[in-house]
């Protein structure tokens, strides 16, 4: 049986004539065997497979993802699992209870089989900050996958499962499915449940599907989405339709150094989408503050978040009987180097003298960025722009240099700032390694998104 590349339509066709443990059986060996090469697992859920597909045999075939194998980013609780997020400080964490995503996901029929790599609490852009390993591109493998859901993209790129679930606090959907060449949505701000996801930053912070295949990412996206008694600021999901007619394409975006591959790249797939389209240069002048506001906001808010890792409550705790020390050693010895950047700088842009002259000020800005995306949907139905300024980079590139490493992220943090819903895909190559961009719709205009690509016949 050939395992790669297949899409939820050709596993459902092929579970007709399979028995499931047959299936799955084999469907390891390949994962494994397939696995060395990307290291996009963290570690296989095996046990778990075998007692769901037991279950499965004696509930109803119809369901939409009977039997369908599914990889989940490790920031996402899943019951009796381990859920490291990435960090040594969790390295030993178990899920006591199922996120909502993971409840609708076995109620759908899919099997979860294993927690992917990524950035340690989802804090990077290459996965590099894993307290684990890296994980590497699956078109060139002295490249990064892109991140913080790098295990999930590189997992889905390389063909190894249909479907992976991956969140994005500033771009750890969209810029990974980018460099893997895949599709990848970061749901309107509220429309999934974030109960069960391990937050980062929770005024940014969703859940959303990465996949190859249009169609397969549509069907997860409609089943994890909706309110959510247990996510206070999840929303009844309203389902929007409009006719397209025209597309806006910033204009900052090209003084925001766009690298000169992805510029060729994104201006000739313009002109393939004018045959269909209108495309419309707009402005939305508080662009180019969008990066320094997002690393305000989601600072203060890691700083907060991660509070709760002292040691005593959750996972790695430093055995001394000074509480003091407890404390002190605990974080000091669980967490990495960018997550501790991460927290000094968000407890300091929240530090009494600072909190107006940064944070306050960051919220009001990130009011204007909104604005200015409102102000444009008045003008354009969606708009397009590149998911990340250069195509995937080396592996130990960045890592020493973390303000080049905030730089991938330019075009995609504004998109959280502002609420709004946005499908990373690919649009060619360069090089021999997958150039993506974002379509971004209005609030709760994902079926819209979906719609952009089907009209262009872009699967
Ligand atoms: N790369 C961005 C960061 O490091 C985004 C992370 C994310 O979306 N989780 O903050």
């Amino acid at each position: 049986m050939d395992f790669k590349n297949l899409t939820i339509a050709e596993i459902k066709k092929i579970l007709e004539k399979t028995d499931l443990e047959d299936f799955y059986h084999h469907y390891f060996e390949f994962l494994k065997e397939e696995d060395k090469k990307i290291k996009g697992f963290l570690f296989f859920t095996e046990k778990l497979v075998f007692e769901t597909i037991k279950e499965l045999k004696n509930r109803d075939r119809n369901l939409p993802l009977w039997g369908v194998p599914i990889a989940i980013k490790d920031n996402i609780l899943v019951k009796g699992e381990r859920c490291t997020a990435g960090s040594k400080i969790l390295e030993n964490y178990i899920a006591p209870y199922d996120a909502t995503v993971i409840e609708k996901l076995k109620m759908a029929g899919a099997v979860i089989v294993g927690k992917t790599n990524l950035d340690e609490f989802a804090m990077g852009s290459s996965t590099e900050n894993s307290a684990f390993f890296p994980t590497v591109n699956p078109f060139d493998p002295q490249k990064v996958p892109g991140g913080s859901s790098g295990g999930s993209a590189a997992l889905v790129g390389a063909g190894l499962v249909p479907i992976a679930l991956g969140s994005d606090t500033g771009g750890s959907i969209r810029q990974p499915a980018g460099f893997c060449g895949i599709y990848g949505l970061k749901p309107t701000y509220s429309a999934v449940s974030r109960y069960g996801l391990i937050a980062m930053a929770s005024s940014l912070d969703q859940i959303g599907p990465l996949a190859k295949n249009l169609d397969d990412l549509i069907l997860v996206f409609r089943i994890i989405r909706g309110q959510d008694e247990k996510d206070s600021t999840s929303q009844n999901y309203l389902e929007k339709n409009k006719k397209i007619k025209i597309v806006g394409v910033p204009e900052e975006v090209f003084a925001l150094g766009l690298d000169e591959e992805v510029k060729n790249v994104f201006e000739s797939f313009l002109e393939k989408i004018e045959e269909k389209f209108e495309i419309k240069k707009i402005s939305l002048p508080s662009l180019p503050y969008a990066l320094p506001t997002y690393y305000l906001i989601m600072t203060a808010e890691v700083s907060s978040n991660l509070a709760r890792y002292d040691g005593i409550r959750y996972g790695f705790s430093f055995k001394t009987d000074n509480l003091l020390e407890k404390y002190l050693n605990s974080r000091e010895l669980g967490f990495g180097p960018e997550v501790k950047r991460r927290i000094l700088l968000g407890t300091f842009v929240l530090s009494h003298g600072y909190y107006e002259a940064y944070y306050l000020k960051a919220l009001k800005v990130r009011q204007f960025i909104f604005q200015d995306f409102q102000k444009a949907f008045q003008e354009v139905d969606l708009i397009l722009m590149p998911t990340s300024p250069t195509p995937a980079f080396k592996l130990g590139e960045k890592i020493t240099d973390p303000l080049s490493m905030y730089l991938a992220d330019i075009f995609t943090v504004p998109i959280n700032l502002a609420y709004l819903p946005a499908l990373a895909f690919n649009i060619g190559f360069s090089q021999n390694l997958p150039i993506g961009a974002q379509i971004v719709g209005n609030l709760f205009e994902e079926e819209i998104l979906f719609q952009f690509l089907k009209e262009f016949n872009y699967q």
